[in-house]
C-alpha cells in the first residue's frame, strides 16, 4: 500500500510500505481521511521527543471497515464507518487502574509510538474503533479528533450556563472550543488571536474577536462581554504572553484552564493568581466517552467543524501539504485522503 513516511526533520516520503497483517481481534479499516494535526506539524519540525523514523504519521483518521477478524468480526462489519480513537494505554498503571487511561503514564498513541493514518490502510483493535452514523458527514468525521479535544477541555473545566469565557487562540482547537461554549449556554465568547485568518475565521462563525498585538485585552472584554474580564479563560497557544494574558483577563475568583503545550517552561506571575483566587484546570488529549459526545454534538449540527477544513489534498501531496502549513496563515485543518 502507499504511505506518507516521516523518514526525518522536514522529511516526509509518499513510498510503498508493508500493508498490514491482521491478528486475532483486529480490524482493518482502509482510511478516507487523516487530518494534520499541531503534533504532526511539530514531528515533521524534527522536534517530538518520542517519534523515531521511518514513522507513518497521523492520529486522525475517520474510515471503513475493510475485515474484522474474530472475535471483532460479530460486531464490524465491511464497509461500517469508523472513526479511530488512537490512544493506546499500558491498564497496569495508577491512572489506568484508576479508569483515567488516557492519562496513563505509559499512554501511546497511533501515528506517534505506532504506525498511524498517512497511508491506505491501518488496523487497529476492535476497542479502538468508534462508529459513525450516516448523519454525520465525511467531513465532519475527520473532524471527530480535534473536537473531542474541545469536549474533553470544556468538561474538565468548570464552566457553566450563564458564565463568560475568554479563549485564548483561534486555531482549530481554540475555535471548537468557543462553539462547544456557545453550545452549552455561554453568556458571551470571545476569542483572542494574532493571526488575522484565524481572528476572521472566529468572526464568521459569530464570535467577537480580539487581536491582543493589537487591542487591550480588557478593553476589548469591556466593549464585547460588558466587563473587563471573563469568568473562564482558556489558554489553546502555548505562547508566553498568552499566559500573561491569562492571568490579567481571568476574573477574581474565575477559572484559567490550560489546554496549550509551551515549548519552554513559561512565566506566570503566581502572586497576581493568588490575590485573585484564580482556580486552574487543565486538560490532555480525550477520553473515550468525549469521541462519543463530539459525534452526538456533530450529529445534531450543535458545532461546525466544515469552515475549519481549508484544504483537502490527496496522500501524494503530504509533504507539500505540511509546508503549506508551516508556511502559511490561511491553512487551518489539512485533510489529506489516502
Ligand atoms: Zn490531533
Ligand atoms: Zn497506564
Amino acid at each position: 500500500m502507499q504511505a506518507a513516511v516521516y523518514q526525518g526533520k522536514e522529511n516526509i516520503k509518499v513510498q510503498e510500505w508493508p500493508a498490514p497483517a491482521l491478528a486475532d481481534g483486529e480490524v482493518l479499516v482502509r482510511v478516507r481521511y487523516v487530518g494534520i494535526c499541531g503534533t504532526d506539524l511539530i514531528t515533521y519540525s524534527g522536534k517530538h521527543p518520542r517519534v523515531t523514523p521511518p514513522r507513518v504519521l497521523g492520529h486522525e483518521i475517520y474510515g471503513s471497515v475493510v475485515e474484522a477478524k474474530p472475535p471483532a468480526d460479530a460486531k464490524w462489519k465491511k464497509g461500517q464507518r469508523v472513526v479511530i480513537y488512537p490512544l493506546i494505554s499500558c491498564g497496569v498503571c495508577v491512572p489506568c487502574q484508576e479508569g483515567n487511561t488516557h492519562v496513563c503514564e505509559k499512554l501511546r498513541v497511533l501515528g506517534v509510538d505506532t504506525d498511524g493514518g498517512f497511508a491506505e490502510y491501518i488496523q487497529v483493535v476492535s476497542e479502538q474503533l468508534v462508529e459513525v452514523p450516516d448523519t454525520v458527514s465525511d467531513e465532519q468525521a475527520a473532524l471527530v479528533e480535534p473536537v473531542s479535544v474541545a469536549m474533553h477541555t470544556v468538561r474538565r473545566s468548570s464552566f457553566r450556563p450563564g458564565d463568560t469565557a475568554l479563549v485564548l487562540g483561534g486555531g482549530p482547537i481554540g475555535n471548537l472550543i468557543a462553539q462547544m461554549l456557545r453550545a452549552s449556554g455561554a453568556r458571551a465568547v470571545m476569542v483572542s488571536e494574532v493571526k488575522p485568518f484565524r481572528g476572521a475565521l472566529a468572526e464568521r462563525l459569530g464570535f467577537a474577536t480580539v487581536n491582543p498585538a493589537q487591542e487591550d485585552l480588557r478593553e476589548a472584554l469591556q466593549r464585547c462581554v460588558g466587563e473587563p474580564f471573563a469568568d473562564h479563560v482558556f489558554e489553546v497557544t502555548g505562547v508566553s504572553a498568552a499566559y500573561r494574558d491569562a492571568v490579567e483577563a481571568c476574573k477574581v475568583r474565575g477559572e484559567i484552564v490550560f489546554v496549550g503545550l509551551p515549548k519552554t517552561p513559561p512565566e506566570v506571575d503566581i502572586q497576581r493568581v493568588v490575590f485573585k483566587e484564580i482556580q486552574t484546570s487543565s486538560s490532555r488529549v480525550y477520553a473515550r466517552q468525549d469521541f462519543r459526545a463530539a459525534i452526538a454534538l456533530l450529529q445534531r449540527r450543535a458545532v461546525d467543524v466544515v469552515p475549519l477544513i481549508t484544504d483537502q489534498l490527496p496522500l501524494k501531496d503530504a509533504e507539500g501539504a505540511f509546508q503549506k502549513m508551516l508556511g502559511s496563515d490561511t491553512s487551518l485543518k489539512i485533510l489529506l485522503a489516502p
